[in-house]
């Protein structure tokens, strides 16, 4: 499927189900941002809560019973990378697909190139309208690449026209007095942050990250086999960060 029809198809298919998600997962999400990579599905019974002490686990276990979406209200997950900002927007998405609201799942910088793409074509305003509709917006990793004037814009107007409207779900691993450096203009920013948090959740997500910390667990893991022969060699250290895909 070519990249502009990505956004459409996902909307189109009125996703409600597991399906749906993975086929969203497939479509949308993944740090690579291609499409056909392999699809990702989490859930929270997959979540190691006590990995992360400073997440409110009955915050997150009320956000999966939906009603916050219905309330159209907006939760923002912060927190550095690897601490399960990503797998945690998954999950609550997944448990709003198994009851029925319509959820898209996109990184904050494959939403601003679609909404760039569309201004170029002169179907922005379907475009607009089709990410005013969905139940469940959920906009990943936003912090990591800057947005252009124009970007910043759009994704402003995307906000803006869902305030009180729809759920929204950000996740960022900037601080909000950081977000500037992502949108360039501090008046947007204040404007976007102000209609982001009048309704919202925070997930605080600070801790180590979970990547990390599996693969130093596993490194002494392998240390501790090979310690009667490795006495000479010093302990084993982590080869490198993440051995997990995304
Ligand atoms: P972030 O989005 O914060 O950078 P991710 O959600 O992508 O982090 O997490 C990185 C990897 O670690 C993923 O494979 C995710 O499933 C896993 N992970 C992170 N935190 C936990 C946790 N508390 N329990 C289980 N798996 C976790
Ligand atoms: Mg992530």
């Amino acid at each position: 499927m070519s990249g502009r029809r990505w956004i459409t198809h996902a909307i189109c298919c009125a996703y409600a189900n597991w399906n749906a998600l993975t086929e969203i997962g497939a479509t949308w999400t993944g740090a690579s941002g291609r499409p056909g990579s392999p699809p990702r599905t989490k859930s929270l019974d997959t979540f190691d809560f006590k990995a992360i002490p400073s997440l409110n686990k009955s915050l997150v276990l009320e956000l999966a019973r939906c009603e916050w979406i219905e309330r159209r209200e907006n939760c923002i997950a912060l927190g550095p990378a690897g601490t399960g900002k990503t797998h945690t927007a998954l999950a609550l998405g997944l448990a709003a697909c198994q009851r029925n609201h319509s959820v898209l799942f996109v990184t904050a910088a494959a939403l601003v190139r679609e909404l760039m793409e569309a201004r170029d074509e002169r179907r922005l305003r379907l475009l607009q309208k089709q990410l005013a509709k969905v139940n469940l917006l959920i906009v990943d990793e936003l912090g990591y690449v800057p947005f252009t004037a124009v970007g910043s814009e759009l994704l402003f107007e995307v906000i803006s026209r869902r305030y009180e409207n729809g759920a929204t779900l950000v996740t960022s691993n900037l601080p909000f007095d950081e977000w500037t450096s992502v949108f360039g203009s501090e008046r947007l920013t204040g404007a976007l942050l102000d209609r982001l948090t009048h309704h919202v959740h925070i997930l605080e997500m600070n801790g180590e990250s979970y990547r990390l910390a599996t693969s130093k667990k596993r490194a002494r893991k392998a240390g501790a086999i090979a310690a009667p022969d490795a006495s000479s060699h010093g302990p084993a250290e982590p080869k490198g960060g993440a051995t997990e895909a995304d």
